[in-house]
This record gives structure tokens, C-alpha cells and sequence, in this order.
């Protein structure tokens, strides 16, 4: 069944004001990472522009003190899914305040995803009927999605397809491919001995790290990254160092890689005698493969062209998102259908608000269309040990604290 796109296109364009009002209210109802205040306050805001968007109630999925909003449907065709913490410290607005210069506006958060956020509402409100469109706004994927890995997870699989609002290319270009990524933290065992009396009765967890820092560097091949990023040893200066530790942040586009390089990981033993070496963490993040992207891609083009919209292309992104979560469990899944902007997490990101009425117009189309004639089922199967095979969520609790790969870019 076609679908015809001109009532979106009309409405989103009569939206255009109300867009970038909505933009402005959001940024400057700042939602930094973490349980506090402004997160409620949010949460709030959304809450009612979300309810009255679908014409029914969501729920408040309270998980650590983080307020995760859900309006699930029964038969869910469609999940769309966005992030509303940004990576800002609260009272940056003060500093930065939205702030619209043409067309372009700029504030914490804008393209990182208010703007993804507002155009979803929007294009919820555009659609004549939402009742097996869910709609997921989390706020802790800027911290790696601790807390709402599992929901993300749950609602994915119950769900025909998912669309992400993150943000496109700075030139409006769509996401179907992310990498995937590992964070390992590699602890060292030495012992402790009087570093200028009797240094031979040591053991140097230093030096012992030091061999392993560039083992692990040796395990890049190509565009896999494998990067030693947090590094510390001994605690005087006078002592051999008793303990060392390394972490390491590893991305890749495939599965293999992120396992041939977990598997080389697991198998460093120790260089001194009598050191001793532990290893925690792993896979964090599948890949998102394009293989689950494509389908919906196709819909998109030809969602763009009837709108008379410049052509869309799907390009491959490096960083890492929700959408390596849905990706990863089969679920055909789409990404940077958000802001057309750019430099998220720095200073001067931006959107170009001219483009939110079209991208607008182009989530409604889309959904509207998979809603007509859904893709064809899984593009690709998860994986044997996988969250999906084993119907949970992987934990997360072996990556140390903060050094999750989390955000795209
Ligand atoms: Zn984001």
C-alpha cells in the first residue's frame, strides 16, 4: 500500500515555528548526565509533549534514580528511540545559552539529540495513527546506556523496526553502519620492595604494564583501533610498584574483530617472573552491520524522493550508539534520522533548524510506510552467546566505571 507523503510534508512545514520553539524550550531545560533535578524536570516536559503527541500516557521507567520514558504499544511495528541527556554539566546554559543566528541555533544538547527528540514528536503528531508506534526517550546514554541496555533491549525485540533519532551528517546523511566496541581493564600483581635498597626482591607491575601497553597497541590491524587509555602504577617513589593497571578501548566494524582482538587480550600472560595479570571487561557493543540498516534505508530514499527531498544516502559511522544494541539483536534499525547538524559534545555543536520541517516530514514517512509494508524480517541473526540467544541483556558491571564506550563519536 502506498502512502501518500504530501500530508506530512505540508504539515511539517506549517510546523516550522513550532520546530524550533520546541528546539529552544528543550535545550534550555537542560538535562545533564545523572539522577538530579534538571533530569526530572525534563522528564517532565517530555512527558506531557510525549503523551499528547501519542494521545496516551507514558510510563516513567525509574532505574538508579534515572528516568527512562516508555509509551509501549501492543503490537509494536515501530520503535523510535532517543536520548534526551546530553554530555553538559548543569548551569552550562547560563554560560551558552540556545541562541538562533540565521538559521542555525546552537546550546548544549541542540544536535546531541533535542533536535532528534523535537522532530520525533513532531512527526508522531504528523502520523493519523500511532497506536503500534512506541516511542523510548532514555537519559543515560551518554554514560553508556547502563541502566537502559536492558529496556533498549526489551522494547527492540518486541518491535518490527527500530528508527533512531541521533543526529545525521553535518550534509543530512543517514546511518547504517556503527562500529562495535570493547573496554578491557587489565590489572597487573607485582610486589612491593624498597626501590633503592633492594630492588631485585621486587616484582614491577610498571614494568610488567609497560610490555602489555604495547602488546595490546600490536593487536590494531586496519581500521580495528585497539588504544591503551587509562594507565597508573606504584604509589611511591622510592617503592617497586606492587599493582598496575591498564584499560583498553577497543572499536571495530566486525563481530570477528572484536573477538579475535578479545581473544588475543585474554591470552596475554605475564612477561616477569612472578607477575600477575587479570583481565575484566569485553564486548560492550556489537557492531550496528548495515545488513540490518539497508531495508530501511531503501524506504527512507524513496520516502526522500516522493518529498521532493534532496537524495539520502546511508554512510558508515565510527562512533557508537543505541542502535548497536538493536542492531546487534537482528532488529532491522535505521540511525541519524535526528538533527542535521554537527560537532556534538563540543562547544559550538549546532543544528540548521531550515531542515528540521524535512526531516520532520521524512521520520513520518518512513514510519508510515514501514507501518504499511514492514521490511522483511531479520536481516541478520544474532549471535550464539549473544543477549539475544540468551533472551538477557550481557552485563555490563565487568567495564570499570566511566570508561564505557558509549557516544557517538
Ligand atoms: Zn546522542
Amino acid at each position: 500500500m502506498m502512502v501518500d507523503v504530501d500530508i506530512f510534508r505540508r504539515g511539517a512545514q506549517a510546523r516550522a515555528g513550532v520546530l524550533t520553539q520546541r528546539l529552544r524550550r528543550l535545550v534550555t531545560c537542560e538535562s545533564p548526565p545523572g539522577a538530579g533535578p534538571e533530569l526530572a524536570a525534563c522528564a517532565d516536559l517530555l512527558q506531557a509533549w510525549g503523551d499528547a503527541a501519542l494521545g496516551r500516557r507514558g510510563r516513567r521507567v525509574v532505574l538508579d534514580g534515572l528516568p527512562h520514558l516508555l509509551w509501549s504499544a501492543p503490537d509494536q511495528r515501530v520503535l523510535l528511540l532517543g536520548h534526551y541527556d546530553t554530555v553538559w554539566p548543569a548551569g552550562t546554559i547560563s554560560e551558552w545559552p540556545f541562541t538562533l543566528t540565521g538559521s542555525t541555533a546552537t546550546g548544549p544538547g541542540v544536535c546531541d539529540m533535542k533536535a532528534g527528540i523535537v522532530q520525533m514528536l513532531t512527526a508522531l503528531e504528523l502520523l493519523p495513527d500511532t497506536s503500534r508506534v512506541g516511542l523510548l526517550l532514555t537519559c543515560d546514554e551518554e554514560s553508556g546506556s547502563v541502566t537502559s541496555r536492558p529496556l533498549i533491549e526489551e522494547q527492540a525485540r518486541r518491535s518490527g523496526a527500530v528508527l533512531v533519532g541521533e543526529p545525521s551528517t553535518e550534509g543530512g546523511d543517514l546511518k547504517v553502519a556503527r562500529k562495535g566496541g570493547s573496554v578491557y581493564r587489565i590489572t597487573v600483581g607485582g610486589r612491593a620492595a624498597h626501590a633503592g635498597v633492594e630492588p631485585h626482591r621486587g616484582v614491577n607491575a610498571g614494568v610488567e604494564l609497560a610490555h602489555h601497553v604495547l602488546a595490546v597497541q600490536a593487536f590494531a590491524v586496519g581500521e580495528t583501533s585497539v588504544t591503551p587509555t587509562v594507565l597508573s602504577a606504584g604509589t611511591m617513589t622510592n617503592v617497586v610498584p606492587e599493582s598496575a593497571v591498564l584499560c583498553v578501548d577497543v572499536r571495530a566494524w566486525t563481530r570477528e574483530e572484536l573477538h579475535r582482538v578479545d581473544r588475543l587480550v585474554r591470552e596475554l600472560t605475564p612477561r616477569l617472573p612472578d607477575a600477575r595479570l587479570t583481565v575484566s571487561g569485553g564486548i560492550n557493543r556489537y557492531p550496528l552491520p548495515a545488513a540490518v540498516s539497508t531495508p530501511l534505508l531503501r524506504i527512507a530514499q524513496s520516502a526522500a524522493a516522493d518529498l521532493g527531498l534532496p537524495a539520502v544516502r546511508g554512510v558508515a559511522a565510527p562512533g557508537a550508539s543505541d542502535a548497536n544494541f538493536t542492531g546487534a539483536l537482528g532488529v532491522p534499525t535505521l540511525d541519524g534520522l535526528g538533527g542535521v547538524g554537527g560537532l556534538p559534545h563540543a562547544r559550538g555543536e549546532y543544528v540548521d533548524v531550515a531542515r528540521m520541517p524535512e526531516r520532520t516530514a521524512l521520520l513520518a514517512a518512513l514510519t508510515a510506510r514501514i507501518l504499511a509494508a514492514p521490511p522483511a524480517g531479520p536481516a541478520v541473526s544474532p549471535e550464539p552467546g549473544t543477549s539475544a540467544a540468551l533472551g538477557g541483556p550481557r552485563p555490563l558491571d565487568a567495564v570499570p566505571a566511566g570508561q564505557g564506550s558509549s557516544t557517538d563519536g
